[in-house]
């Protein structure tokens, strides 16, 4: 699914990522946890194409495709999806056409044609009915004026309605109540087969507890320094970083 190699990265010319390496088989799920800083959020940004971001070194392949090389848009259309940490609000468009472009644009990719209004309207209510989304939150502005659950729930929803390949989920440090988590764990546990993957970014084991990871990282100083079972996660959940932080400090 996902190979990643000695990935380097800068952002205004100060090194954030040092060489990571990660490698995601179909149908894992990867939790990758970290103290504050770390670059966990730079590693997805990289991953997605933010332009903000320079890649040094390394490599990233995707399905066999070298993600590096590839159009933010074309990453998404191969099956590449990532949440955002900061839901944007678009006024004016409706979910519903969001949607409808966001769908259209990547069978296009795939040499489709566009799905008919009633075609797309069963697409709809089918994922709406996966992720428990009420109908009157596609009929409004995207994301404008939703309440934390509700934008949380949204991010399910698109991620139901593209059916990514891989999905990146950046969570928020802060502020994801136990009803948020709730959401995403459900999404992702009912989204997941065998030929879907999950990379969950995030600092709650509580989260980790209902997801189920198969592997938990843990990023530091722009390495993953730590790969392990899930029980790594109760570990830094009793224990927190400073012993992951003092043993990589005292080999720096
Ligand atoms: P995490 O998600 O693990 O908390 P981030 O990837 O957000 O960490 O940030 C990693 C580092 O990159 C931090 O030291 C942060 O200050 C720095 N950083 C992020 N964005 C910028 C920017 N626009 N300019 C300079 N440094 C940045
Ligand atoms: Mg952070
Ligand atoms: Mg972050």
């Amino acid at each position: 699914m996902l190979e990643v190699r000695n990935l380097h990265a800068t952002i205004a010319g100060k090194e954030i990522l040092k060489g990571i390496n990660l490698t995601v088989k179909d149908g894992e799920v990867h939790a990758i946890m970290g103290p504050n800083g770390s670059g966990k959020s730079t590693l997805s940004a990289v991953l997605t194409g933010n332009p903000l971001y320079e890649v040094t070194d390394g490599m990233a392949v995707f399905n066999g495709k070298n993600l590096l090389e590839m159009k933010p848009e074309d990453r998404s259309h191969e099956g590449l999806f990532l949440s955002f940490q900061y839901p944007v609000e678009i006024p004016g468009v409706s979910m519903t056409n969001f949607m409808k472009a966001a769908v259209n644009a990547k069978r296009a990719y795939q040499g489709l044609e566009p799905l008919k209004a009633a075609e797309f309207m069963v697409l709809m209510r089918e994922k709406r009915r996966l992720v428990g989304m009420d109908s009157n939150l596609s009929r409004r502005s995207v994301n404008e004026g939703f309440s934390g659950g509700e934008k949380k729930r949204n991010e399910i929803f698109q991620m139901a309605m593209l059916e990514p390949k891989l999905s990146i989920l950046d969570e928020t440090d802060s502020g994801l109540d136990v009803d948020a988590m709730r959401i995403v764990a459900e999404g992702v546990n009912k989204m997941h087969t065998d030929e879907t993957s999950t990379i969950v970014i995030t600092h709650y084991e509580r989260l980790l507890d209902m997801i189920k990871p198969d592997v938990v990282h843990v990023l530091y100083k722009g390495r993953i320094v730590k790969t392990a079972g899930p029980e790594l996660a109760k570990e830094i959940e009793q224990r927190g970083y400073d012993w992951i932080k003092e043993e990589v400090d005292a080999g720096d």
